[in-house]
């Protein structure tokens, strides 16, 4: 890894936190380095916030949440569709600083802005997300009615690998639901974090509705533990969501934590395997596999791992890896240089466990950015389930190929494995299928779709160790998660004209 000289490191761009409306500048020495991780070499430095920042965002949230959550729904609306234009117009210089910090190629990167776009586009229709129902003379002369409001101050904690994607799925709705947010993106790629804050501002977002603070772990904990932060939506690993979810909930917080993953896809016999080589390779080994959606495992019925093998192998041959930016390119590297080096370990062990290594990605060397941080794709079959390499979350590319005598069987496997984020069935017959959806475990299903991530009007959901918390993100749900529902009962009695006194409960008629 090439290592900058002091007077490189003093040149370095230092991102700031951004806390009521402006940004709020660190010095050197409380920063990290950030990595492009195709070049292995530091290009900027990230703060390393703690107590005094989230002290100072939730103070700014706090004081800006009594005017937000009375500013006219329409006049709110507007703002989020100049936010939704401003994003759309950025597109790609939020692609290109997605693809410098984590890696993924610059069309993925796109993508990836288009689909958080998404969320800003069902966030526009607030007016409409946030209206209540009203029901007249449910007693004699009273009414009865539902609102929905803000909570107050609530927080969205994101992970490395959709930084732009993934807290458009959270804020935006938070946003939209009159709340005012602190954000902490992940350290390894927070590029893309500041624009985004910049341009909630330009759009007309007042100061302190947004604010964004950077760090880990102390900054995490000042969240979790903030008695002012009435909700925090976490998206990352497992452990940490676990613990997010604890401490947050043991303080009265509303948490929604949507964690690590194990996807695995079920191919029936009659499935058209050209297709299904085709979702293998791209769901598998796209983003290098740093998706939680991502399917990494396929579980064949019949002799359909013997004849996916071969064409799997004809498309592997093919992938072009290196730098995300060079057009062409379908992988780009890891996001760090320890994720590579825990990658490496998950393959050494899967040898180890006995799984066949029939693509070996472990020995790539990039020829053009020979320090990049890049890893080959690797192919196991006879992965099994008792082994860590079909139990575990690997996060890179590495897929593996597991056999099932009967649909019956593969569905098991499904329902047996402790993650449940996304699955996949591959056929052509429909009441296979059916099947499949009603008594499959896993809550994001796609019939002939490797990934299926819902549309962003909808929501995004998770079970088991892949979410922690009752409702989903974004969507429905998401308007459920960051609002209080308010159940109003109304009576205006005519001067002199409401009844004798009466301790008597109140009855409906
Ligand atoms: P991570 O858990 O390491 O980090 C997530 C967030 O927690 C980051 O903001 C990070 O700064 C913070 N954090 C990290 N370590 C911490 C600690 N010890 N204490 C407190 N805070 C800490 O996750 P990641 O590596 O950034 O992201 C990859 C993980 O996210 C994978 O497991 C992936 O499956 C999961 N993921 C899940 C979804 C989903 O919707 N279910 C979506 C994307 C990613």
């Amino acid at each position: 890894m090439a290592i900058e000289t002091p007077a490189e490191a003093e040149i370095l761009p230092i991102l700031s936190h951004w806390i009521n409306g402006s940004p709020v500048e660190v010095h050197i020495d409380q920063t990290a380095p950030v990595y492009n991780p195709a070049t292995g070499r530091v290009f900027g430095h990230v703060p390393r916030g703690g107590q005094a920042e989230v002290d100072a965002a939730v103070a700014a949230a706090k004081a800006a949440f009594p005017a937000w959550r009375d500013m006219p729904l329409i006049v709110r609306s507007n703002i989020f569709f100049n936010f939704r234009q401003l994003m759309f117009e950025n597109r790609e210089e939020l692609a290109r600083l997605i693809t410098r910090d984590h890696g993924k190629t610059y069309p993925d990167a796109l993508a990836e802005v288009l689909r958080g776009i998404e969320t800003i586009d069902f966030a526009c229709g607030l007016p409409v997300h946030l209206s209540g129902m009203m029901t007249p003379n449910v007693s004699t002369k009273v009414d009865t009615f539902t609102l929905r409001q803000g909570l107050g101050v609530v927080a969205a904690i994101t992970p490395f690998n959709f930084p732009v994607m993934v807290p458009c799925w959270i804020y935006p709705i938070a946003l939209a639901c009159g709340n005012t947010v602190v954000f902490k993106p992940s350290s390894h790629t927070p590029g893309a974090t500041q624009l985004q804050a910049e341009l909630w501002k330009r759009a007309g977002g007042p100061d302190g509705t947004l604010n964004v603070v950077y760090g880990g772990k102390e900054a995490v904990k000042s969240i979790v533990e903030h008695k002012d932060i009435r909700a925090i939506q976490f998206v990352g690993s497992t452990s940490v969501g676990r613990y997010v979810y604890e401490e947050g909930t043991k303080r009265g917080k509303r948490v929604g934590a949507y964690t690590s993953a194990k996807n695995a896809m079920l191919v029936l016999p009659d499935a058209d395997m050209d297709l299904v080589a085709d979702a293998a390779v791209a769901a598998g080994f796209g983003s290098a596999g740093e998706r939680c959606m991502a399917q990494t495992l396929f579980i064949g019925v019949g002799d359909t791992a013997e004849r996916l093998k071969p064409k799997m192998l004809e498309r592997i041959a093919k992938l072009r890896i290196g730098d995300g930016m060079t057009p062409g390119v379908d992988m780009g590297p890891i996001y760090s240089e320890d994720h590579r080096s825990r990658v490496i370990d998950w393959i050494d062990t899967g040898v180890a466990e006995g799984a066949e290594l029939l693509v070996d990605g472990r020995t790539f060397v990039s020829d053009e950015n020979p320090e990049g941080f890049f890893l080959g794709v690797s192919l196991f079959d006879h992965v099994t389930p008792d082994m860590k390499i079909y139990q575990e979350e690997i996060f890179g590319p590495v897929f593996g190929i597991a056999y099932a005598e009967t649909f019956d069987q593969g569905l098991k496997m499904i329902n047996d494995h402790k993650y449940a984020n996304g699955t996949a069935v591959f056929t052509t017959d429909g009441g296979a299928a059916r099947r499949f959806k009603l008594e499959v475990e896993v809550p994001m299903i796609g019939v002939n779709v490797p990934i299926p991530v819902p549309a962003g009007f909808m929501s995004f959901s998770g079970a088991k160790e892949s979410a922690l918390g009752d409702l989903a993100m974004r969507g429905e749900d998401g308007i459920r998660f960051f609002t209080q529902q308010k159940m109003v009962t109304e009576r205006w009695p005519e001067p002199g004209k409401q009844g004798p006194l009466s301790l008597v409960f109140p009855g409906n008629s």
